[in-house]
């Protein structure tokens, strides 16, 4: 493109001079003779031609100070009224005037125009190249350059006024007028500078300035050099050229300022683009401090469109109290040049369309235009760096706080292990150090000690252990349809045998018909468990109410409330209490056992669940620990409570052991073998749920009967009866021919509660086995007389600790360490029980039950495994495998229980 504009105007110049010189062939001989008024009606043009070029010019070097157009705009007014001055002598009317002859006057008058320009012309040549080589713009002072121009000026009209002149035409020579060669020497000059200046290339001025040189230096070389007389055609020909060579410059600088308008257009355009673009607010204001413009950026910070803004104080877009003082800012920066914020730019609040306010940087800025100062403000919008700033503060804290609370807890809880430990080792080596004394009335206190010591450090490490499962985050909820009175009954229950002898009543308050909700029930179990075991804990005397609140309708459940007439808690601790091994220093915790953390977990599952875990208590009053299920709606829970009944539970229910009429019944028919009231009516009520009709046995003979009578579908058996035991009857129900294709689903409590879990014909013990329990399941399995008992256990220490128990109790005990072992021993042994680890190399506790039970001999024999605490879901399944299932109380019977009926009863597809 460039390359295309260069080659067409280098064509142009060559054309320009083969045209001279072909117009010059041309005319050379052609005879004219032009008159007076012609001259000076070319020489008006001329003269208003080159008033009109300095004119522009000058503008344009005001525009961007540039010494070439200074030079340029000078030298053609100046040459304006040379030529104005040289159209004056020509003219008939003034000849008289002048000292010299017309002849003589019109060739120098010209000539002294031609000359002046064409010395001008090379001079802003020179001028240009000074600036090139002092690399500054504007280097010429002004005022110089109209003195020097006036004065040459000047002195020419005083020189041609009175100074009578030579005469300016030698008619013997080729070359008539020879004085002109001085100016086209000037021209050739300045036209071969401005040749190899280059700019003509892209610049549009310096294209016409070249051709306005070629067109004066042809005009003055070819034409008026060869003008032999005033007025031949030669001498028109070059005034001609001389007004094209000016019309030349006027066309380049008309192209010029054309071009630099454009470029401003496209240039402002361009800053208007970036200011608007910027994700910065940019809004300038007047001295008075109204908004003078307002880009996107700011719309969009402050929420106002600019039409909202323009014209009105920016004290808008600021609030209190810079807003009633901005004023004043502005008149003491004024009067006294003290900046607040004007060049160095500081954080402060902006205040958006719609009331609000936010943080800002802000930097200002001032010009000065003329006499007008503007303030330019840039801002940008820092509420988000200041919300992450606060974040990142407030995390910090958190983290040092969590830090602290970490290694108090670690304090703590090194502390509270080490000082049952210490009891343990301590009373231990006073007991070796005479081990062949009788152990006498102290001996055995310390003994006592160490079990108990022993007791406390367990409780704490299951505690410890759930504890960082919930800190560790490895709990997860397990949420399902649950009926609060099923719940209500689980917490209730395990505390019966406890409450006997107590001077403490357990009371339940639950509205009728309360709803069921969507929970974790286990883990809800759980922390009810806790409370109401704190509850009994610290009440000598009253009771402990178990309260279930619900909304004004009984549309759902709100709180539930763990309530006692007990000791309390003061009013200082009733927050500490729930931090990790704090207990209320009274004194109660030596006397009441406990680990102090189970409030703590019980606050982490609120949490996890959603919940929100509150006490209020007055000293010697008692204490109410509220489980928050749902925030109230009605402020008065008392009105809810009015509506609630107030029973002891279990609440006797008048038909429990009655017997469904059998001659109603529907086809399948679920026999239920339990002897807890409550549990039967629960059970009774869920399986009816499930559309099935139940029959209820309250014992196990009661429940053999009736399965011989009735020929039910399925048998639900609990296992811990008194009389008769489940594994009993399951024993009988499958020695009958009439009962023995009845599907039987055992249905006990869970394992972890105190009171153990029976599956079928195995029994379970929590390690290590205490002396109690062991009893305890002894006299449930061994008939007597029977008393040989077969101890499979990889762990010398465990083994030996049963065999101690159990010699006490004048067994016969063989052991084995594995399931190899015991199988291989079974056959001479033949023992009456089997106390079995699960956990055992070469043949583990699984595989030799499982072994052992497809031994028709052995299939009924009473086997306690005896396990660390918790059992994987494989172990239950793998144990339940003896019976049809095995479903634990509480948390998810219901569903379970619908699953297995479907499952045993073949009546899913
Ligand atoms: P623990 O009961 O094992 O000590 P908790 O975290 O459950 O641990 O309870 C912390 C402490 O809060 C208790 O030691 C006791 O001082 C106090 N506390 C809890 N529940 C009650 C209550 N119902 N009445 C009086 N004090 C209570």
């Amino acid at each position: 493109m460039a390359h295309e504009l260069r080659k067409r105007r280098d064509l142009a110049y060559i054309a320009a001079v083969v045209s001279g010189i072909f117009a010059h062939a041309v005319l050379i001989t052609y005879p004219w003779e032009g008159s007076t008024e012609l001259h000076t009606l070319m020489e008006v043009i001329a003269t208003l031609l080159a008033l009109m070029v300095g004119v522009v010019a000058l503008v344009r070097f005001y525009s961007e100070k540039n010494d070439m157009f200074l030079l340029l705009g000078t030298g053609f007014l100046g040459t304006a009224l040379l030529d104005g001055y040289h159209a004056i002598v020509t003219s008939q009317w003034f000849d008289q005037l002048w000292p010299s002859a017309p002849p003589s006057l019109i060739p120098w008058s010209w000539n002294a125009s031609r000359t002046f320009l064409s010395f001008l012309m090379l001079l802003s040549w020179w001028a240009w190249k000074r600036e090139e080589r002092l690399k500054e713009k504007g280097l010429i002072r002004e005022k110089v350059v109209y003195a020097v121009v006036s004065a040459l000026t000047l002195s020419s009209f005083v020189f041609f006024a009175f100074v009578p002149l030579p005469r300016a035409y030698y008619p013997e020579f080729t070359f008539g007028r020879p004085e002109e060669f001085l100016s086209a020497a000037f021209f050739l000059l300045a036209l071969i500078g401005y040749l190899k200046k280059g700019a003509w290339k892209e610049d549009v001025f310096e294209h016409w300035l070249i051709l306005s040189l070629i067109v004066g230096l042809i005009g003055q070389t070819l034409f008026m050099s060869r003008s032999l007389q005033l007025f031949d055609t030669m001498f028109d020909a070059a005034h001609l050229l001389k007004d094209l060579s000016y019309a030349c410059v006027l066309t380049g600088l008309l192209g010029s300022v054309h071009q630099m308008a454009r470029a401003l257009t496209a240039s402002q355009e361009r800053i208007h683009a970036i200011v608007d673009t910027a994700v910065e607010g940019i809004i300038t204001i007047d001295e008075r401090g109204f908004i003078d413009s307002f880009n996107r950026g700011a719309e969009h910070i402050f929420g106002y469109p600019s039409e909202e803004v323009l014209e009105q104080n920016v004290k808008m877009l600021m609030p209190a109290p810079d807003h009633e003082q901005h004023e004043e800012y502005i008149n003491q920066y004024l009067r006294t040049g003290h900046r607040k914020i004007i060049g160095i730019g500081r954080e402060v609040m902006g205040r958006r369309k719609d009331g609000s306010t936010f943080p800002m940087d802000l930097a200002i800025s001032e010009i000065k235009l003329g006499n007008q100062r503007i303030f330019t403000g840039i801002i940008r919008d820092i509420s988000e760096r200041k919300e992450a700033e606060r974040n990142l503060t407030q995390a910090k804290e958190q983290a040092d706080a969590a830090n602290i609370t970490k290694s108090k807890f670690l304090a703590n809880m090194s502390h509270e292990l080490r000082t049952p430990l210490n009891s343990v080792i301590g009373f231990t080596n006073i007991l070796l150090k005479d081990t062949n004394k009788p152990l006498g009335e102290q001996g055995t206190d310390y003994l006592n000690r160490i079990v108990n010591n022993g007791k406390h450090l367990l409780e704490l490490i299951n505690s410890i252990l759930d504890l960082s499962k919930v800190e560790a985050g490895q709990l997860q909820l397990s949420i399902r349809q649950t009926s609060i009175e099923q719940l209500v009954s689980d917490v209730v229950t395990p505390f019966e045998a406890e409450l006997v002898g107590r001077d403490v009543k357990l009371l339940v308050e639950m509205p009728p018909g309360i709803p069921s909700i969507q929970t974790d029930p286990g883990k809800l179990k759980q922390i009810l468990l806790n409370l109401v075991n704190n509850a009994l804990k610290f009440t000598e005397q009253g009771s402990v109410t178990l309260r279930i609140q619900s909304d004004l309708e009984r549309r759902f459940p709100t709180r539930i409330e763990v309530i006692d007439t007990g000791i309390g808690i003061p009013q200082m601790q009733l927050e500490t209490i729930f931090e990790a091994f704090q207990q209320v220093e009274t004194g109660t915790s030596r006397k009441y056992q406990g680990t102090g953390l189970g409030l703590n977990i019980s606050q982490s599952l609120c949490r996890l669940m959603g919940y929100q875990l509150e006490v209020r208590s007055e000293l010697g009053q008692g204490s109410t620990f509220s489980i928050v299920l749902q925030p109230e709606v009605v402020s008065s829970s008392s009105s809810g409570l009015g509506q609630s009944v107030r029973t002891p539970f279990p609440k006797p229910s008048p038909d429990l052991s009655k017997v469904d009429s059998p001659g109603r019944l529907p086809p399948i028919r679920v026999l239920l073998i339990d002897d807890d009231s409550s549990a039967r009516l629960i059970l009774k009520h869920q399986i009816e749920d499930l559309g099935y009709q139940v029959l209820t046995a309250s014992s196990g003979q009661e429940g053999l009967r009736m399965a011989q009578e009735f020929q039910p579908d399925l048998i639900t058996l609990d296992l811990l009866m008194p009389a008769m035991g489940g594994w009993e009857v399951l024993r009988e129900l499958k020695n009958n021919d009439q009962t023995q294709r009845i599907p039987v689903v055992i249905v006990s409590v869970v394992a972890e509660e105190a009171r153990g879990v029976h599956w079928g014909m195995v029994d379970l013990l929590n390690k290590p086995v205490a002396k109690e329990e062991l009893f305890q399941v002894l006299r449930r399995y061994l008939e007597s007389g029977k008393r040989r008992v077969l101890v499979v256990d990889d762990s010398e220490d465990s083994r030996d600790l049963i065999r101690e128990h159990l010699e006490s109790q004048e067994m016969d005990i063989e052991s084995a360490s594995n399931g190899e072992e015991a199988l291989a021993l079974m056959e001479r042994f033949h023992p009456d029980l089997i106390i079995l680890d699960l956990l055992m190399p070469v043949m583990d506790g699984l595989t030799f039950l499982r072994t052992l039970r497809k031994n028709p001999q052995f299939s009924h024999l009473p086997v306690v495994v005896v396990t660390a605490k918790n059992l994987t879901d494989e172990e239950v399944q793998a144990i339940s495998q003896q019976v049809s299932a095995v479903l634990k109380k509480g948390d998810t019977l219901n569903q379970e229980l619908q699953s297995v009926l479907k499952q045993v009863l073949g009546l899913d597809p």
